[in-house]
């Protein structure tokens, strides 16, 4: 019989590694602090160097690799670099993100695509590069970080954005259905609106968030920490038995 104690263990991480990508700004920072406290070794990825250092140099253990996902060397070399030094990996946010408001009669059919490579299927390949190494090891918690416009429209012109998250979340149910005998769970984590670089113009614009407080059943934006319990609950064995699912952090945004 579980009791309350076993179920705030379950949220724990110590000795798991866990890789973040898009760890140098953002969500993905917040998620690696997340992870880090929780006790987790993490592995921060990204392109930007500098902050990728920075932040390993806040959290103890963590290892910094400079990596773009969109290139397959790269994410061969950030999983390899991970064993090698830590022998596994128990969890991967997959985080990182690429996204510009255009007007779909407008966005070229090149843009349209760059932002898939990056969205998309780059996350396909750093699932697939650390999925093998946790199919073999027969245990592993992957986590889709999506958006709610990945799940409904909005006014926002953001078409190959949308269809990259939305993609991500049949990825999401499509990878459970063939991992999950095998002990690898796959969630999606899709936010609402929370204030990062990539949402920095939107945040600045009294219109815009006048747009978000009417729409939102909650009236407003997300808070940096409100993601927090979300993106554990979904790495840890606090969702031992959840798989497949889509776990949206938006104020209601998706429920009306
Ligand atoms: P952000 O601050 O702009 O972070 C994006 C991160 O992705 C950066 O760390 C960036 O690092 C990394 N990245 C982009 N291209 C990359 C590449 N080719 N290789 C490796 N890393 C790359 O924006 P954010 O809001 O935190 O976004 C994080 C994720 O949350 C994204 O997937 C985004 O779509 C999603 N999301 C955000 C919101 C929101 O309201 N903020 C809502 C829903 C979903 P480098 O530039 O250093 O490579």
């Amino acid at each position: 019989m579980t009791d309350a104690h076993d179920a705030l263990e379950s949220f724990r991480l110590d000795g798991r590694v866990a890789i973040v990508t898009g760890a140098s700004s953002g969500l993905g920072a917040r998620f690696a602090r997340v992870l880090h406290g929780a006790g987790a070794t993490v592995v921060l990825a990204a392109r930007r160097s500098g902050r990728l250092e920075a932040l390993a140099g806040e959290l103890d253990g963590a290892m910094p690799v400079v990596c773009d996902v969109s290139q397959g060397a790269d994410r061969e070399r950030l999983v390899a670099t991970t064993l090698e030094r830590h022998g596994q990996v128990d969890v991967l946010v997959n985080n990182a993100g690429v996204g510009t408001p255009e007007p779909a009669e407008h966005e070229t059919v090149e843009r349209f695509g760059e932002v898939l490579d990056v969205n998309l299927i780059a996350a396909f390949g750093v699932a697939q590069a650390v999925g093998r190494r946790m199919l073999e090891q027969g245990s592993g918690s992957i986590v889709n970080v999506s958006s709610i416009l990945g799940m409904v429209g909005s006014q926002i012109p953001f078409a190959s954005y949308a269809a990259s998250k939305g993609g991500l979340i049949a990825l999401t149910r499509e990878l459970t259905a063939q991992w999950a005998r095998r002990g690898v769970r796959v969630n999606a984590l899709a936010p609402g609106w929370f204030e990062t670089e990539m949402t920095a113009e939107m945040f600045a614009d009294e219109r815009s968030m006048a747009w978000v407080a009417r729409m939102a059943p909650m009236g407003r934006p997300g808070a940096p920490h409100e993601l927090d319990g979300a993106l554990l609950f979904l790495a840890s064995d606090a969702s031992a038995y959840v798989t497949g699912q889509v776990l949206a952090v938006d104020g209601g945004w998706t429920a009306v």
